[in-house]
């Protein structure tokens, strides 16, 4: 990380590259830009090789936190399409701007990336300081006591609430300090979406937090598992754009308070994700767990065929197809859910658990490279300290314990409504003793007791190999 010498005097102009962090409170690159210099550009870059990584849901959701960005700069967010390298040194020539900051980015190619963008800048001399992140502890700043990366979550939260957090910046006053006039493009025009997403933007997402301080964070820690009830924070999309910062979120939460310490908890795990990928950038596209690259997995026309099922909720197992619809008409699922269906995907139907991140990056609002790709390893069993491979979810039993009433299921899986709370999660055929519901809901794909041995079998195989 670049570090800026303190104490300089104002002078010309700083551009502020907005990325991962589309707020204006509590930003630090923001508020040291604004010291420096006499005027400020905000910045964002439209960068193609992301664009076409996200998917519709989350192209939407940053289409709309831009806006909101914009509405807060009084329509002078300058937003410029094309390669980062190209287009950030290009607008510091036309400014003459003497720097450019912006929050630090952890990802294996934000980090590229930023690489690349500084050795371009530096042909003129100009500098790009990276200040903050966007987690509460930065990847990189806890290691082991022989300094080594953390691989097993316990400990590393134990280092992360020893080392704590800065508290919140107040939001910068910025009348006066931002040039006006800049060239702008427009942004991209973008396919209608199917997916009803949440509200985007800095005044949604604190909104989004106020109300579960309100209603929720209270019974967090035996409410969080019931996707029927609306008992999680949903701010995961605005933490992934930076609409808010985790420092805001731990802020108002009370340690003592166990609950709101779960919480907690959980932002650790995505701080811990996000470590873990900054060691391990190959962890993104392969098994962490080295050992587990030999481990078998289908393909084929037979195996598309059930991963279609899966995608678009017709496996004939109530829980994973509200969940995979779920996904499809919001952009998100509740977070056990997204447990139970890349289970069903990894252990049931024997697919590789690329495929279906894949899947969930190209939908998910809140996609995110690093929980994402370790969310799914944790399932599979081939991550840092994940799930063993032998504890193989059953949607069954599952949604029984998860969601009792089956108020979750009706929502998703409107051709189950009429069923009763006790028959809504069994497979219709294995229940036997009711009438398949109209309009036809698919027999079970698989037979789960018998697949799950599969899984077995195959992770015996792997063992006598010596490999795990
Ligand atoms: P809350 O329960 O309110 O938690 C608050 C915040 O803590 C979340 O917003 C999130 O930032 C963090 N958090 C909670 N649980 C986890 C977790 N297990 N891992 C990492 N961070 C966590 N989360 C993403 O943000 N993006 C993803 O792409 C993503 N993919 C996942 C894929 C799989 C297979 C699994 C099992 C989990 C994945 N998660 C992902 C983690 C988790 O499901 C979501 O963060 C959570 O459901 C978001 O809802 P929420 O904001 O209501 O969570």
């Amino acid at each position: 990380m670049t570090t800026r010498p303190a104490g300089r005097k104002r002078t010309g102009i700083g551009v502020v590259w907005f990325r991962r962090d589309l707020r204006l409170a509590d930003n630090p690159a923001l508020v040291e830009a604004i010291q420096a210099h006499n005027q400020v550009v905000p910045l964002f870059v439209w960068d193609p090789v992301l664009a076409s990584r996200a998917g519709g849901p989350r192209l939407a959701f940053l289409h709309g936190c831009l806006e909101d960005l914009d509405r807060s700069f009084n329509g002078n967010l300058v937003i410029r399409c094309g390669d980062p390298v190209d287009a950030v040194p290009r607008l510091a020539d036309e400014l003459d701007a003497e720097n450019i900051w912006c929050a630090e980015d952890f990802g294996p190619y934000g980090s590229r990336r930023d690489l690349a963008v500084s050795d371009a800048l530096s042909v003129h001399g100009r500098l790009l300081w990276r200040v903050g992140s966007s987690y509460a502890v930065s990847p990189g700043e806890l290691l082991t006591g022989r300094h080594r990366p953390y691989q097993v979550f316990t400990p590393f939260s134990k280092a992360w609430w020893a080392k704590g957090w800065d508290l919140p910046l107040d939001e910068p006053g910025i009348d006066g300090s931002i040039m006006t006039g800049v060239a702008s493009s427009p942004l991209p025009q973008l396919p209608a979406m199917g997916a009803s997403l949440p509200r985007a933007g800095e005044a949604a997402a604190r909104g989004r937090l106020e109300q579960f301080l309100e209603d929720s964070v209270e019974h967090y820690d035996d409410q969080r598992d019931r996707p029927d009830h609306d008992g999680t924070s949903r701010i995961s999309p605005y933490l992934k754009f930076g609409c808010l910062h985790p420092r805001q979120v731990l802020a108002l939460l009370d340690p003592i308070n166990p609950a709101h310490r779960r919480y907690q908890t959980e932002l650790c795990w995505r701080e811990f994700y996000a470590d873990v990928l900054h060691h391990r950038p190959d962890s993104a596209r392969a098994a962490y767990r080295r050992e587990w690259q030999a481990f078998a997995t289908d393909s084929g026309s037979e195996t598309e065929a059930r991963f279609e099922a899966w995608a678009t909720g017709q496996t004939g197992y109530p829980i994973v197809d509200a969940g995979m619809r779920q996904l499809l008409g919001e952009g998100w699922m509740h977070n056990r859910v997204r447990m139970i269906v890349a289970s069903f995907l990894v252990k049931d139907l024997h697919i590789d658990w690329r495929t279906g991140a894949r899947w969930f990056m190209q939908h998910l609002v809140d996609g995110d490279i690093a929980s994402n790709q370790h969310g799914w390893q944790w399932v599979a069993g081939t991550g840092t300290d994940a799930a063993p491979y032998v504890r193989v979810f059953n949607p069954v039993a599952q949604g029984k314990r998860f969601d009792p009433h089956g108020t979750y299921v009706r929502r998703w899986v409107p051709e189950l409504a009429g069923l009763a709370d006790d028959t809504i999660h069994e497979p219709w055929k294995a229940a036997g003793s009711f009438l398949a519901p109209e309009p036809a809901y698919p027999a079970p794909l698989v037979d789960h007791a018998s697949e799950r041995e599969e899984a077995l079998a195959r992770y015996g195989a792997l063992r006598a190999a010596s490999r795990v």
